[in-house]
């Protein structure tokens, strides 16, 4: 037993500070616009798309940072440190890029346009309702909707001593009726399409939903098909996102954080 104390003791405090504005991640810059074809061409969750003759997209919903578009001195992209890939809206995770002075690429279909601006209205009135009634407590359920548990691994470590989310005023329940905020990751397969719609269902008003992951903002790699719905947007509102194929624990704390932000 004293040996335990003492180890407690020596082994002094493992909880990381909380990380302010600007801790780093990774992001995909433009650095070649002329290879932007072959990156297309390549890229696994076709999150690389063109707008038009002048502008490229990087949808950070949909990438899962495999760097195949950032590989070879020639590569159109190019890893960079950035932010950790946190937004309220879906649309500030499609990142532009001008194409100016550079070969037009082939227009590639434009994926993420149809999931813009789904059921906006009811997430935002929402948000501001949890604001003002939930600023100090927040109780999380979290749905895995089908994906690889990557996500899943990462969301662990929320409640590890390393990150403590219970410091934040937020921990995670097992029951949907005690539950403020859904937190979705994995792409919506459809055995789990009536799951996540029936558990959204029994949380008491007002709630919040957050997709965390490539999967869960987009489909990801898997997308849509028989077996996919694709993103969580598609079946129920989303207020928030977080990016990333898995995010780090620290973006997923931020997407929470921003969803009480005033
Ligand atoms: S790093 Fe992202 S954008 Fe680049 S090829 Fe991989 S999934 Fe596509
Ligand atoms: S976003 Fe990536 S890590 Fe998360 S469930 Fe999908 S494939 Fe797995």
């Amino acid at each position: 037993m004293l040996s335990i104390i003492l180890d407690a003791l020596t082994a002094g405090r493992a909880t990381e500070r909380t990380p302010g504005q600007g801790t780093p991640g990774t992001r995909y810059q433009l650095v070649a616009p002329g290879a932007l074809q072959e990156a297309i061409d390549i890229c696994p969750s076709r999150a690389i798309t063109v707008d038009g003759p002048d502008t490229a997209v990087l949808d950070e919903g949909r990438c899962v940072a495999c760097g195949l578009c950032a590989e070879g001195p020639g590569a159109a992209f190019r890893a960079v440190p950035g932010d950790l890939g946190v937004s309220r809206a879906r649309a500030d995770l499609r990142r532009r890029f001008s194409l100016a002075g550079a070969p037009a690429p082939a227009r590639a279909p434009d994926h993420a346009a149809d999931d813009a601006g789904r059921l906006a209205e009811e997430g935002t009135r929402l948000a501001e309702t949890v604001r003002r009634r939930l600023a100090r407590s927040l109780h999380i359920r979290h749905l895995d909707a089908g994906g690889c548990n990557g996500c899943d691994w990462e969301l662990n470590q929320l409640t590890s001593p390393v990150y403590d989310v219970q410091r934040f005023g937020c921990d995670f329940v097992a029951s949907p009726r005690h539950a403020d905020l859904l937190l979705v990751t994995g792409v919506v397969t459809a055995n789990l399409e009536l799951a996540l719609v029936r558990t959204l269902d029994a949380m008491p008003r007002p709630r919040l939903v957050l997709a965390v992951g490539a999967c869960a903002i987009s489909g990801g790699i898997f997308g849509t098909s028989e077996a996919s719905r694709g993103g969580a947007d598609r079946v129920v509102a989303v207020d928030a996102y977080v990016a990333g194929c898995p995010p780090r624990p620290w973006a997923i704390i931020q997407g929470i954080r921003a969803l009480l932000a005033p």
